[in-house]
C-alpha cells in the first residue's frame, strides 16, 4: 500500500515521543500524518489548548482517557485527531477494513458539529470512511452505509438500535470508543444504553472519555468502560 512506508515511520516516532518530559504547545510538536498536518493547518490550528496538549500526546500512545475540562476548551480535537492519527497508523481504512472508532455524542446536534470538525480537518487528505449514525434515515438506509464505515459518529439511542437489530454491523475491528460530553450523556438518561452498547464492543479496545465535569456517575461510567485511565483535569486560570 502506499501509506505502509509513512504508517510505519510514525509508528516508530509515536513510540520514541517521550509524554513525560516532552514539552508539546503545538500540533508541529507532534508526530502526525502528513493529511492531518494538511488538515489542522488548512482549519488554522496551530497552537494546541491546554487539554489538547494533555490528552493528545497520551492518547496517540494508545493510553484510555479520561479527560475533564470545561465547555470550549477544545475537547473535539482531543480525540479526533488521536482517532485519524491511531486508526491511520493502523491502515484501518476502506471498505474492507470495517469499524475502528465509535464516537459516542449526546445529542444529534452535538453529533453533527463533531462530524463537522471531522471532515474540516480529516476530509481532504484521509481516506477513511466517515458516517453520522443519528437517526432521521430509514434503519435500513442506514444499516446499508453501515457495513462500509470506518469511523462513525453516532447517538446512543440509535447506534444501540443497530448493534441489537442490523445483522451486517460488524464491531469486530473496532480500535476506539469516544465517549464525549459523558456528563450529558448520563443526564440525558443514556445510562443503560451506554452499558449495553459496551457490552456489544471489543473489550481490547483503547477508550476516550471527554466531559465538562466531574461526576459521581461519570467516575463510575468511567469505573466500567476505561482500563487504567490517565486522569487529565484542565482547570481555568485563576
Ligand atoms: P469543547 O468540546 O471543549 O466544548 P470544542 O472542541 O468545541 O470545545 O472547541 C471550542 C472552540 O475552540 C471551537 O470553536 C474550536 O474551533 C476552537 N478550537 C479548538 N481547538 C483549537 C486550537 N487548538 N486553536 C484554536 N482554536 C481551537
Ligand atoms: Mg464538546
Amino acid at each position: 500500500k502506499r501509506d505502509d512506508v509513512s504508517a510505519e515511520h510514525l509508528e516508530q516516532a509515536v513510540a520514541d515521543l517521550d509524554v513525560k518530559n516532552g514539552t508539546f504547545k503545538d500540533f508541529a510538536d507532534l508526530p502526525l500524518s502528513e493529511p492531518t498536518k494538511s488538515g489542522l493547518k488548512a482549519a488554522h490550528f496551530s497552537a494546541m489548548t491546554d487539554i489538547q496538549a494533555k490528552a493528545i500526546p497520551l492518547a496517540l500512545k494508545g493510553a484510555d482517557i479520561l479527560g475533564a475540562a470545561k465547555t470550549g476548551s477544545g475537547k473535539t480535537l482531543s480525540f479526533l485527531v488521536p482517532v485519524l492519527e491511531n486508526l491511520y497508523r493502523a491502515q484501518l481504512v476502506g471498505q474492507d477494513a470495517g469499524l475502528g472508532a465509535m464516537i459516542i455524542s449526546p445529542t444529534r446536534e452535538l453529533a453533527i458539529q463533531i462530524f463537522e470538525v471531522l471532515r474540516k480537518i480529516g476530509g481532504k487528505g484521509h481516506l477513511f470512511a466517515a458516517g453520522l449514525v443519528i437517526g432521521g434515515k430509514s434503519l435500513k438506509d442506514e444499516a446499508n452505509a453501515l457495513e462500509r464505515m470506518n469511523i462513525l459518529v453516532c447517538t446512543p439511542g440509535r447506534i444501540l438500535q443497530h448493534l441489537s437489530q442490523t445483522a451486517t454491523f460488524s464491531v469486530d475491528n473496532l480500535k476506539m470508543l469516544v465517549l464525549d460530553e459523558a456528563d450529558r450523556i448520563l443526564d440525558i438518561g443514556f445510562q443503560s444504553a451506554l452499558d449495553a452498547i459496551i457490552e456489544y464492543l471489543p473489550p481490547d479496545r483503547q477508550t476516550l472519555l471527554f466531559s465538562a465535569t466531574q461526576t459521581k456517575k461519570v467516575s463510575e461510567l468511567a469505573r466500567l468502560s476505561l482500563k487504567e485511565p490517565e486522569y487529565i483535569a484542565v482547570h481555568e486560570a485563576a
